[in-house]
């Protein structure tokens, strides 16, 4: 039996709803196959804990989250909360307090749904981004002075460290290295930003000589976007800072049709503490309740989960019962369909069920 304890803390807005719609077909995996175990214990953490207690989360929230293997998180945000409270209060502690450093993001544009670009589809855009995310734009160092007054000055410090910079950058390249293509960009500002985007710089060629079998290339990251729209196919693994990267994963996912489908894993690669697996998406107040947030995301994170945990095989399954089910066109509205989370989650675990019937005649 392999048996694997995930915290699932699906937090506010639609993250409760599409976090029950990944678990649904995470149990479905486990009827699926008897040796795979998978507990879930849900924690009520993020905005509604933060109006009844004044925190996001308790102040043990990391030691207890520690004797997990894996954590499945949905989205923190609310419209009457500030957002850096509930951003500072749950998800960065965790990212930070793990040292989950990797922020690895693949996108691709999944059969069956139509993406906005024209003589864009499945195979022209297939790309994983990796966001720095530990330290850069999001260190949270800065501050104010002369509040309020016409004088009033405001800093946000980006802090990028050797160590930092080295490490993620190695952990890019082998990435890159995995992938068929074996192509990487490096995406930096180091032409305004002259200190630490030219350190980043430096160092990617630095670690590109470990590396001779990779293909690598810089780009300051306005070119990025351009290029991201214009030409799809001449990229494939990319490195950027935590912000740089934030912005082009938002890009990337509407790229390929829609934020709903774009997963996220923050990765410790070292191990010594759980991963967390998300959505890229927030909490997206605007359809909240509404029973019509694409599941997809938040599917395709539990496939990151599972790879990461070591199960290939469970990982490959959702994938697959994705790609059949976008194929058969059962897709929510931002994706251009009319079904509903639950009819796509019922489609996932159904494409599941029947894997597993056909498993047990053959
Ligand atoms: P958002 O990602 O919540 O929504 C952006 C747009 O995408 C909205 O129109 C929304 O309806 C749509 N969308 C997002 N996910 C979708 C899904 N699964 N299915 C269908 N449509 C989907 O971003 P926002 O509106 O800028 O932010 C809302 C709140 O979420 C804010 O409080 C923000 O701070 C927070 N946020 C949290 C995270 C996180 O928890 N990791 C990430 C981004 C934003
Ligand atoms: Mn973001």
């Amino acid at each position: 039996m392999r048996h694997y304890a995930i915290a699932a803390i699906p937090a506010d807005g639609i993250g409760p709803e599409v976090i029950s719609a990944g678990i649904e077909v995470l149990k479905a995996l486990t009827r699926q196959d008897p040796q795979l175990k998978l507990t879930f214990e849900t924690f009520d953490w993020g905005s509604d804990y933060y109006k009844q207690h004044g925190v996001m989360m308790p102040e043990t929230g990391l030691q207890t989250l520690k004797n997990f293997d894996a954590i499945y998180f949905g989205a923190v945000g609310a419209p009457d909360v500030p957002d850096h409270i509930t951003l500072w209060g749950l998800r960065l502690p965790i990212c930070q307090g793990f040292d989950q450093y990797a922020n690895v993001r693949p996108t691709k544009i999944l059969p069956g749904i139509t993406p906005p670009l024209r003589n864009c589809g499945p195979g022209d855009l297939d790309w994983v981004i990796v966001r720095e995310n530990s330290e850069g734009e999001y260190s949270g160092n800065g501050g104010r002075a002369h509040r309020g007054l016409p004088e009033e000055v405001g800093t946000e410090v980006a802090i990028f460290t050797r160590v930092g910079v080295t490490r993620i950058m190695r952990y890019a390249f082998r990435l890159a290295q995995s992938r068929p293509r074996k192509l990487l960009t490096v995406v930096t500002k180091s032409n305004a930003q002259r200190h630490g985007m030219v350190m980043w710089d430096e160092i990617a060629a630095e670690v590109a000589q470990e590396f001779p079998d990779v293909s690598w290339d810089k780009m300051l990251v306005d070119a990025m976007t351009h290029r991201m729209t214009l030409h799809p196919q001449s990229l494939d693994t990319i490195v950027a800072t935590n912000l740089h990267a934030d912005i082009l994963s938002d890009l990337a996912g509407a790229l390929a049709g829609s934020l709903g489908v774009a997963p996220t894993a923050n990765i410790d690669p070292e191990r010594r503490f759980p991963s967390m697996f998300e959505p890229i998406h927030g909490s997206a107040f605007d359809i909240t309740g509404k029973g019509i947030a694409n599941p997809v995301a938040s599917f395709w994170t539990a496939a990151q989960m599972l790879e990461h945990l070591g199960e290939h095989d469970a990982a490959a399954l959702i994938m697959e019962g994705v790609e059949s089910v976008c194929v058969r066109g059962i897709l929510t509205p931002d994706v251009g369909g009319t079904a509903n989370t639950a009819e796509v989650t019922r489609a996932v675990v159904a494409f599941i069920e029947a894997k597993a019937a056909v498993a047990a005649t053959a």
